[in-house]
């Protein structure tokens, strides 16, 4: 008799509803950031690369992997654990689509139960150079929870392997460096229960700021490739003194440079977007995807996709959260390399653009 259809039973409606309320949720998921994974008799169902976690529970976005030929991959080097595609169960697998870049560490952790998101407060903390403090302050509120860092590397097999070896002391939470957070569990129920917990124990602030001023910003990108930011909180970045200073030193985590580049650009007082993109030009340089108006607020490149839009509210969120005078520790121009040439990225980005073109 064929074995039933874990895609059939509750435990993986209550997996899609968990992934969907951290993919709708925009302090811990921002487009198709963030994967969820459920292990189950050796198969692992996993987030499809390119997709929305805010769609669990009305799209066909899990992948079926095998668990133990890629944990194996990762731990002997073998380069297809980087895309994890070779490990795909087709029978299974209804929407085609390709595993998570981020797969082969949903893999390596034990718990059948795994969340990773790009949780603004966790993401805020883990960018400080004093992030072990930081967060052991915090994180020793929830003393029942096992709990480590992962240094910062690029997501894929080098992410993967660093976790892996995290993986043996079966901890609850991983807070990765430049990056987010990874909660663990036996449940569904467990790895809500956690996520609430941690969340409430990263949680910060935002720095307040002024109101954008729209008509400005609309006045002076008035003929150009850029407009106002739609999501109001977008701004944020614009609209202090702090918040622009961090914002304009370094990148801060991976989709970031993927989404938006490694370049902000930053209107000078009284010139306009025409003028700005027209220097430029002159100069052979790139147009920036986001554009800083000093306490204004925000422009957005119409080239970007709406995986890139809410990066910049994304950028916000972490900037906003960052504490006053802290010494940061930016992605370095080999990360940021990195993550530019990368080709699981590409298809990441290539499916995001076809989504943006159905909607049209
Ligand atoms: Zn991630």
């Amino acid at each position: 008799m064929a074995k039933p259809d874990l895609r059939d039973s509750e435990l993986f409606k209550g997996f899609l509803r968990l992934s969907s309320e951290i993919g709708n949720d925009i302090l811990k998921t921002q487009g198709a950031g963030g994967n969820t994974s459920i292990k189950d008799n050796g198969v692992m169902w996993v987030k499809a690369s390119g997709t929305w976690l805010s769609k669990a529970e009305s799209e066909d976005i899990m992948v079926p992997v095998v668990v133990e030929p890629l944990v194996t991959a990762l731990r002997e080097g073998d380069p297809r654990a980087e895309k994890s595609t070779d490990f795909v169960v087709s029978g299974l697998n209804s929407s085609g689509l390709r595993p998570s870049i981020e797969t082969s560490f949903h893999a390596a952790l034990r718990n059948p139960v795994v969340a990773h998101y790009h949780c603004v407060n966790a993401i805020a903390l883990a960018v400080l150079e004093d992030r072990d403090a930081e967060l052991a302050v915090r994180m020793a509120t929830l003393p029942d929870l096992k709990w480590a860092t992962i240094p910062y590397r690029r997501p894929g097999t080098p992410l993967a392997r660093e976790i892996e070896q995290a993986a043996a002391s079966e901890p609850d939470v991983l807070i990765l460096f430049n990056h987010g957070i990874i909660v663990c569990g036996v449940s569904v129920e467990e790895v809500a229960e956690r996520i609430g917990r941690v969340t409430i124990a990263l949680s910060r602030n935002p720095r307040q700021t002024n109101s954008p001023d729209l008509d400005a910003l609309k006045a002076i990108s008035e003929g150009s490739s850029f407009h106002p930011a739609s999501d109001i909180r977008s701004h944020t970045v614009a609209l202090s003194e702090a918040n622009r200073s961090i914002t304009l030193r370094g990148s801060l985590y991976p989709d970031h440079v993927i989404f938006l580049g490694t370049e902000i650009g930053l209107l000078s007082e009284g010139q306009t977007v025409s003028e700005y993109e027209a220097a430029l030009r002159l100069e052979g340089r790139e147009t920036p995807k986001l554009l800083i108006v000093p306490d204004k607020g925000v422009l957005l490149s119409s080239t970007l996709t709406p995986g890139g839009e809410v990066m910049a509210r994304c950028l916000a969120e972490v900037v906003g959260r960052i504490p006053d005078g802290k010494a940061i520790a930016y992605l370095t121009k080999d990360d940021e390399h990195e993550l530019t040439h990368w080709e699981a990225e590409q298809y990441r980005q290539a499916l995001d653009r076809g989504a943006a073109r159905q909607s049209v």
